[in-house]
């Protein structure tokens, strides 16, 4: 009961701000409510979700999944960049120049999210795992972010990396910009959530508790500023020439059809990415901050770092298409996160920087956010018999048709995207969306391949591997209950 009376007045007071577009002081003290709101639900005491953690973490037996004998003595951080698309990194091709730093890192991947938005993508950052295998996805035919009470939790018998690490004697920081990114974390890893502060914030915060630190460390860091709404130190909002800096401008606008064939709309949508890309330089200059302080520190040779995104963002791409053939309850289209799986959403960034010698630009094969935990357990030179979906990294990028899974939507009917080669299946069934698109002919994923045979062929194998990890899931259910001496 207490649940229900509490997602009632979450969603009241988003109902309310729905009618707030045009007022900016009722806007501002509306968001000042549902952050408070927010701040009381979610991380009203930090202590308690750290409670909740430890006393998990104490009942599990590390040893019947890792070799608790090992001591890995290397530090581990993950930074994830929050809606950071792909393309709109300068190295990927964007003539502006928004990630100088990030560009010079190491080892750059070009991967797919799991899923198009925050829950179930980090949830796969942190197991290793696809959303349909770690659980934490929607509720309901129809998914809708709205309702809380939709939100399915990791599954019981999948470990996160902060729980085997902490059994590896690592001390745990995790700390969110972006309060959906902690989540699916309740009870499976301590978290603050420090809701839309600026990345040299978030970063400082993390510098303070890492010069505290005596021992191996784990640290997880997601960055607001790319999410909406955009709102960068004054020197990066026409960092790339003047913008029509307010409200609409820094949340969404013309997001229905009506409104595209305007002067105003392309006026909007320019500024709008000249907005983002002033941003992400932002983000650009806080992550190579953060660098220098890991290198005064000493601390690059003793620690992998990492620096992802959990999706990308869209700017009207397949705005068309998005309002002719999806149903979306949002009742917005062509903008944001969270509703398709088209490639402008699920193309990310993974880098590997640190102690890692090797150097490399990996961008011809696609590799997964699942393969982050594995690469590291690699890198760690642990031993353990954990099931993942992922692999090392450096193994993956060789594979050149190795199918690739994106899914899970927020908004409105199932969507899955399974790429393999120069393919990819966008299938939602409830839709009657079965589109095939040849990457390399159509990269803008346009023009679907009308050969219904061809099209059949990659339905079939995405219901196969579907159906292989349903029996997976079970065997590795059963065998989690017979190798744990407590229940969890
Ligand atoms: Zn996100």
């Amino acid at each position: 009961m207490g649940e229900k009376m509490t997602d009632k007045t979450r969603q009241l007071i988003l109902f309310a701000m729905k009618f707030t577009k045009r007022s900016k002081l009722l806007a501002k003290i509306l968001g000042t409510l549902y952050h408070k709101y927010m701040k009381h639900k979610q991380y009203s005491s930090e202590k308690e979700i750290s409670e909740e953690f430890y006393s998990r973490v104490k009942k599990i037996d590390f040893s019947k999944f890792v070799d608790i004998s090992q001591k890995p003595d290397l530090n581990v951080i993950i930074i994830t960049v929050d809606c950071l698309r792909y393309r709109n990194m300068s190295f990927a091709g964007n003539e502006r120049e928004t990630t100088p730093f990030v560009d010079s890192m190491k080892n750059i991947f070009k991967a797919v999210s799991t899923a198009p938005w925050t829950y179930p993508s980090v949830s796969s950052i942190l197991t290793g795992m696809y959303p349909h295998n770690h659980g934490a996805i929607l509720e309901g035919e129809i998914k809708n972010f709205d309702k809380l009470q939709n939100f399915k939790s990791i599954r019981k018998s999948v470990l996160t990396l902060p729980e085997i690490l902490y059994g590896l004697g690592y001390s745990i920081y995790f700390e969110s910009a972006i309060p959906v990114a902690t989540y699916p974390f309740r009870g499976r890893s301590p978290f603050k959530i420090t809701y839309k502060e600026h990345a040299e914030n978030v970063l400082e915060n993390l510098e303070q508790w890492i010069i505290k630190q005596k021992n191996s460390f784990f640290a997880y860091v997601q960055l607001g500023d790319l999410h909406t709404p955009l709102e960068p130190p004054k020197k990066f909002v026409h960092y790339f020439g003047k913008v029509n800096y307010d409200y609409h401008l820094k949340n969404w606008d013309f997001f229905t059809p009506d409104k595209w064939n305007t002067e105003k709309f392309h006026k909007y949508r320019e500024d709008k990415l000249r907005l983002y890309d002033g941003t992400l330089r932002y983000v650009d200059t806080a992550i190579e901050r953060f660098y220098s302080f890991l290198e005064n520190k000493g601390l690059l040779d003793s620690t992998i770092l990492i620096i992802t995104s959990d999706h990308g963002e869209e700017f009207w791409e397949h705005k068309d298409m998005d309002a002719k053939y999806f149903y979306n309850p949002r009742g917005y289209y062509g903008v944001a996160h969270g509703h398709n799986v088209f490639n402008e959403l699920i193309e990310v960034p993974i880098i590997f920087d640190g102690i890692i010698t090797k150097k490399g630009k990996y961008t011809d094969n696609y590799v997964s956010s699942v393969d982050i935990m594995p690469t590291i357990l690699d890198l760690l030179e642990i031993n353990h018999n954990l099931t993942f979906d992922g692999m090392n990294i450096f193994n993956a990028v060789k594979m050149k048709k190795r199918p690739i899974l994106s899914e899970a939507v927020a908004y409105g009917y199932e969507k899955k995207a399974l790429i393999i080669d120069r393919y990819k299946l966008l299938y939602a069934p409830d839709d009657r969306v079965k589109w095939l698109f040849d990457l390399k002919k159509d990269p803008e994923e346009q023009h679907p391949i009308k050969d219904e045979e061809i099209t059949d062929i990659f339905i079939e194998k995405l219901q196969k591997i579907l159906k292989k990890d349903e029996t997976r899931k079970i065997s590795d259910i059963v065998r989690s209950i017979q190798n744990l001496n407590k229940p969890l």
